[in-house]
């Protein structure tokens, strides 16, 4: 029997939808005695894995191997929901929608949604939307966003799904990479890839909190094809992109800047919060490191509902 290597692009419980190297598609099932990589979720096969799969006698695939994935975006188990889960595999990157008003993006959320991707080891873009929308001031704020993150290393992009004509950048950082969308409802999501990808017809909206409504997951998941190139990810499960795979001790190394000046700390299990001798407090109070930033990462170390393993 002819073993071929394949895609998953989606996932309904039991049967998953591979692309196979040579462009056939196939819904496949798992092999009994399938060897996993170690991880216990409640999908050992997720979108985004690459699979060795061969045909059955009823012309069924048959998943038998789950090629090693560079990095995977999981929901750690709860109270509620007592297995993990895994949201995507071998993810290129993160893009982040964010917008300054209509509605505002807090910048908790998007410090919290970077730390997060940092984790994962996942690169992050953040793209301004609304810009149609904008007075001066603002926009003056939306630079000082760009400049912010600009400085720290991530790329930034502001465009207007709506009276921009030309997305042109937007397409070509979506053009062949797997792609993890997110941002608050009402950001624009479905509007920035319907201009792109007028085809998919995205309903976003559907991206449910599954993570904080606390109800069991929901083993759907899809990627979407682009025509040009690529793959977005458009899952329930995405909004727990989270940080509850973060160790407390661990959490400023997701936030570039502050692992810096860290380094500098007098204690070496620095908290950065109310220790003597803390570098990080003191780039903050020289401008090196900004506020908000530091605000951010407080406000998730102190918050007593995240969930540090
Ligand atoms: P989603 O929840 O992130 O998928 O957001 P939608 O794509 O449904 O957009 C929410 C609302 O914002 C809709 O009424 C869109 O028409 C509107 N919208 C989206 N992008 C823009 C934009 O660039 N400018 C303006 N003015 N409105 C936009
Ligand atoms: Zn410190």
């Amino acid at each position: 029997m002819e073993q071929k290597n394949g895609l998953v692009i989606k996932s309904t419980g039991s049967r998953y939808t591979v692309l196979s190297d040579d462009g056939t598609i196939m819904i496949c099932r798992i092999r009994g005695k399938i060897r996993l990589q170690g991880i216990k979720s409640t999908n050992p096969v997720s979108v985004g894995d690459r699979v060795v799969f061969d045909a059955d006698e009823s012309g069924e695939g048959v998943i038998s191997e789950i090629k090693e994935r560079k990095n995977y975006i999981i929901r750690k188990a709860t109270n509620l929901s007592k297995e993990s889960h895994i949201i995507a595999a071998n993810v290129d990157q993160a893009v982040l929608i964010v917008t300054i008003n209509y509605p505002m993006t807090s910048r908790v959320f998007v410090d919290r949604f970077i730390a997060a991707s940092e984790a994962y080891g996942i690169p992050v873009t953040l793209v301004f939307n609304k810009t149609d929308r904008y007075d001066a001031k603002h926009m003056q704020i939306l630079n000082e966003w760009r400049e912010l993150y600009e400085g720290i290393g991530y790329k930034t992009m502001a465009v207007s799904a709506k009276k921009q004509e030309d997305l042109s950048e937007f397409q070509n950082l979506l053009k062949d990479k797997i792609t993890v969308l997110s941002g608050h409802s009402g950001v624009g999501k479905s509007t920035l890839i319907n201009r792109v990808e007028p085809s998919l017809n995205l309903k976003t909206a559907e991206i449910s909190s599954i993570h904080h409504s606390g109800k069991h997951t929901t083993t759907f998941a899809e990627m979407h094809a682009l025509s040009f190139g690529g793959y977005i990810i458009d899952t329930p499960g995405i909004r727990g992109f989270g940080l509850i795979h973060i160790e407390r001790e661990e959490l400023y190394h997701y936030f570039k800047e502050l692992f810096e000046f860290a380094k500098d700390c007098r204690f070496n299990n620095c908290s950065h919060y109310s220790e003597p001798g803390c570098s990080v407090k003191k780039a903050v109070e020289e401008g090196h490191i900004a506020l908000s930033r530091y605000e951010s990462y407080l406000s998730i170390l102190l918050d007593k509902n995240e969930k540090y393993r």
